[in-house]
């Protein structure tokens, strides 16, 4: 049928159309746009023995991995790439890299090969206008990356790139550079947050792993809130929060990936934790996808 012949179909009631059809029909389309995007997750990495573990906490990620459509690339913004300036990762085949001590050999042998992307890489570079993103050819997958990606995505067979994490600037900064990115998910890339809500490592209790201080369980509530209540001026000046704050984020670099996910929330998008608990007294393992 000609687009003529339509209209004059549709107007003389031919063929049966109604405005609730056509409601109907706005708003499948409305819903497969949204669906054409991306999710986001943050995800409270925790210890990297997680890798070699199965637990709730693998288990949940191996889920979404499962739910999430298949991404064309994987944008990971990690607590373990702290630089002076912003930097994208472009290796063409970055490295498994063990950037921690005194765990089990085994975990040392585990390898994550996938691929990286610098064609991707080289859109993220270029979808910020807040500062001039640099290439590093050599930065490979730090654990905040691939001991999650290897529950999520087991088969590594979705290229990975990173982005680092000025620590010259203010978390502002990152929510801002946050909602650059976020043009990315229309073109199939899945950015994910890695880091922790609450992460003191001076203060965990190795007696007892089902331990939970009380300033822990106040801050990670406190971010809860400001998520659910899309408060982000709150999880931007987080300090604010007084004590909990101080103790929960003694440094920032694991809470800031949290705020990257934050960001990405769109108008429209929903946010659902997919994991929550805090272990050792001071690590929140709360993780959440948006859309
Ligand atoms: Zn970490």
């Amino acid at each position: 049928m000609k687009r003529s012949d339509f209209i004059k179909a549709a107007v003389t009631g031919a063929i049966g159309i109604t405005m609730m059809d056509l409601k109907t029909f706005g708003n499948q389309l409305l819903n497969e746009k949204s669906t054409d995007r991306m999710p986001a997750l943050f995800i409270g990495h925790g210890s990297p023995m997680n890798a070699i573990q199965h637990n709730k906490f693998t288990e949940a990620l191996a889920n979404a991995g499962k739910e999430i459509p298949r991404p064309k690339a994987i944008l990971v913004v990690s607590a373990h790439w702290q630089t002076k300036g912003t930097f994208v990762s472009v290796a063409e085949k970055p490295e498994t890299i063990y950037d921690f001590g005194g765990f089990p050999d085994e975990l040392f042998r585990v390898k994550y090969p996938a691929s990286g992307s610098p064609a991707f890489a080289a859109e993220a570079k270029n979808a910020v206008t807040l500062t001039i993103v640099q290439e590093d050819r050599y930065w490979g997958l730090d654990h905040g990356a691939w001991t999650i990606l290897k529950h999520l995505y087991p088969q590594a067979d979705i290229p990975v790139f990173e982005f680092s994490l000025d620590y010259t600037k203010p978390p502002e900064y990152h929510y801002k550079l946050a909602k650059e990115l976020n043009v990315l998910r229309s073109k199939g890339v899945l950015i994910i947050g890695s880091g922790n809500i609450v992460h003191n490592l001076g203060m965990l209790n190795w007696r007892d792993p089902s331990a939970k201080f009380d300033w822990g369980v106040e801050f990670d509530t406190k971010v809860t809130n400001g998520l659910l209540t899309k408060n982000h001026g709150d999880l931007i000046h987080y300090e604010k929060m007084g004590r909990a704050a101080q103790l929960s984020v003694p440094t920032n670099e694991h809470y800031l990936p949290m705020l990257y996910a934050a960001a990405l929330q769109q108008n429209n998008e929903s946010l659902n934790f997919i994991y929550e608990g805090i272990e050792m007294g001071s690590i929140s393992m709360r993780c959440f996808r948006v859309g």
